[in-house]
């Protein structure tokens, strides 16, 4: 096993696995070391979906620029991988003078920004675009460019993009320590040794922690939950534009250590589900997945000030996330301390004072709309220190998997001769059948968990959330993977879902 590489990125989330796709670009030996099974397990699975514009950030910032530039290029970026990405726009919604005066400020924000497509509407028109809206809207700012993606159905296409050019993922790799040496460093896993010439930290919420395992403090990460309902594909049509809301008691109850201080989010996702959230509530834990109780009262407020009819009887998950809010850190009295308000920009540390050793710390929204921008940034820095070229042989293209559902009957029927399993639907609210499924597994980076199934085809997370189909998913993911079903998680660490604990097969 190869031990000696150009770029070394820690962390396999959108930003690790763009990184990846960029690095190869230029021909560079990459690796991508991942702590967990697959790609997409940490921040990148659980957000909000949204393509943004770049009318809700400062004018002459580097996430402004990323995400203008980022949007615009986003229908060309998803044709390249193969992912489904609807530009459904966006309504920004108030109810009074507060929040007219932020959409206001973000309507010339936007324009400043160079955002096309945005106008200040009034209520008539729209409740002519969202008729379910509840009574008294004031005013809403709607950008035509707003758009919607799945997250891990777009880091799972860079992922294969990037392997198919040539970089490699080491996942179960968790990185315990980095060293100096001449010429670069080297990256400790629980498992082996690389020394690679440059280091990308890609570690989300841990990339402060990975920082510093060779640097001192300068930032760290203080996160804060948001908490979500997924609605099934039954309220399909009862939004149709992403909807966000501007409330009027943004003040009276924010605060960074407290509750609330945001309205509410409604996405119409690709797959025709509902995504209502997120909430913003304090939490001392980095442990991602966990959803309480004050996070929902929130949104349930939320949701009879914005959207009292949304029919929540079709309500089949709820999850959490966790933002990773950077803050400027200083020593006193022998600890260190949060500095200041939470860094609002794009956080890009370059530790070790060149290139070598680049951290994105403190990626918050829009991460995943500029997942590519923060990639290309991160690579191009890379090529120059490095004295690397854009290498000619880098394929762009990673065709889109097949997906049965989305055929007509004669496309299917023809699909079927070849290969017969695309003919046996294993999750029926979703119409996946075991062929998509094989494939999953067998594509590179494949799918080891019943959850890297559901990530990459889409079954389990339809109406009966793998009630019926987890069984059949085991199974295959058991014959394919050459092992035990016992041994099958359902994601990540100690998930076995037939044991339900730690196995020794
Ligand atoms: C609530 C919420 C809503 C959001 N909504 C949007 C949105 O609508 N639109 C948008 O554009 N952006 C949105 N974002 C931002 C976007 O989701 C993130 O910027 C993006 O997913 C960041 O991905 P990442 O790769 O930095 O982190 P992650 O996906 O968390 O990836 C980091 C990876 O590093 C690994 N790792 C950590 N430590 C180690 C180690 N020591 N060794 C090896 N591996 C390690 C982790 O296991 C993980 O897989 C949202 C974010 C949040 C929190």
């Amino acid at each position: 096993m190869r031990t000696e590489y150009d770029a070394t990125v820690i962390g396999a989330g959108l930003l690790g696995c763009f990184t990846a796709r960029e690095l190869v670009r230029y021909g560079l030996h990459t690796i991508v070391l991942e702590q967990r099974e697959d790609v997409c397990t940490g921040i990148s699975r659980a957000n909000s979906a949204i393509v943004y514009t770049g009318c809700d950030t400062k004018p002459g910032t580097i996430k402004t620029e990323m995400c203008v530039r980022a949007n615009r290029g986003f229908d060309t970026l998803c044709r390249e991988l193969g992912v489904r990405f609807s530009r459904c726009g966006s309504l920004m919604i108030c109810f009074g003078p507060c929040g007219l005066g932020v959409l206001e400020k973000k309507y010339a924000q936007g324009l400043e920004n160079g955002v096309q497509g945005l106008r200040m509407i009034g209520p008539e028109e729209t409740y002519d675009l969202e008729p379910n809206l509840a009574p008294g809207v004031r005013a809403a700012l709607y950008a035509e460019g707003t758009g919607t993606v799945l997250p891990w159905e777009l880091g799972c296409a860079a992922a294969e993009n990037a392997a198919a050019n040539g970089a490699e993922f080491r996942f179960c790799s968790r990185v315990l320590g980095i060293s100096r040496r001449e010429g670069g460093y080297t990256v400790s896993t629980d498992t082996e040794n690389i020394r690679t010439r440059c280091v990308i930290n890609c570690a989300g919420l841990f990339a402060d922690e990975v920082q510093e395992l060779l640097f001192a403090p300068s930032v760290r990460l203080f996160p804060k939950r948001g908490d979500y309902y997924v609605l099934d594909t039954k309220a399909e049509g009862f939004i149709s534009h992403v909807i966000s809301h501007e409330p009027e008691d943004k003040k009276k109850d924010g605060g960074f250590d407290k509750g609330g201080d945001k309205g509410l989010t409604l996405v119409p996702t690709v797959e025709g589900n509902i995504l209502v959230g997120p909430s913003n509530m304090p939490t001392d834990s980095k442990r991602l997945g966990s959803t309480e109780r004050d996070g929902f009262e929130l949104l349930d407020r939320r949701i009879s000030e914005v959207m009292p009819g949304l029919p929540m009887r079709h309500m089949i998950r709820s999850f959490s996330s966790l933002r990773p809010n950077p803050f400027q850190v200083e020593l006193a009295g022998g600890e260190y301390v949060r500095n200041g308000k939470s860094i609002s920009n794009f956080t890009i540390a370059e530790p070790a004072g060149d290139a070598s050793f680049l951290s994105f710390i403190g990626i918050k929204t829009p991460g995943m709309t500029c997942a590519q921008e923060l990639g290309r940034y991160a690579a191009e820095k890379a090529a120059a220190y490095l004295g690397a070229k854009e290498d000619p042989r880098f394929d762009p293209v990673r065709p889109a998997p097949v997906r049965t559902a989305d055929l007509s009957v004669a496309e299917r029927d023809a699909l079927i001769k070849d290969r017969p399993d695309y003919g046996r639907i294993v999750c029926r609210c979703r119409g996946v059948s075991e062929g998509e499924m094989i494939d999953a597994i067998h594509s590179k980076p494949g799918a080891v968990t019943v959850d890297g199934i559901k990530r990459r085809t889409g079954a389990g997370g339809g109406r009966c959330q793998g009630g019926f189909c987890s069984q059949k998913v085991i199974e295959l993911l058991a014959r394919e993977r050459r092992c035990l079903p016992e041994e099958i998680m359902k994601d990540g660490p100690g998930s076995y879902i037939l044991t339900g604990g730690e196995t020794d097969a």
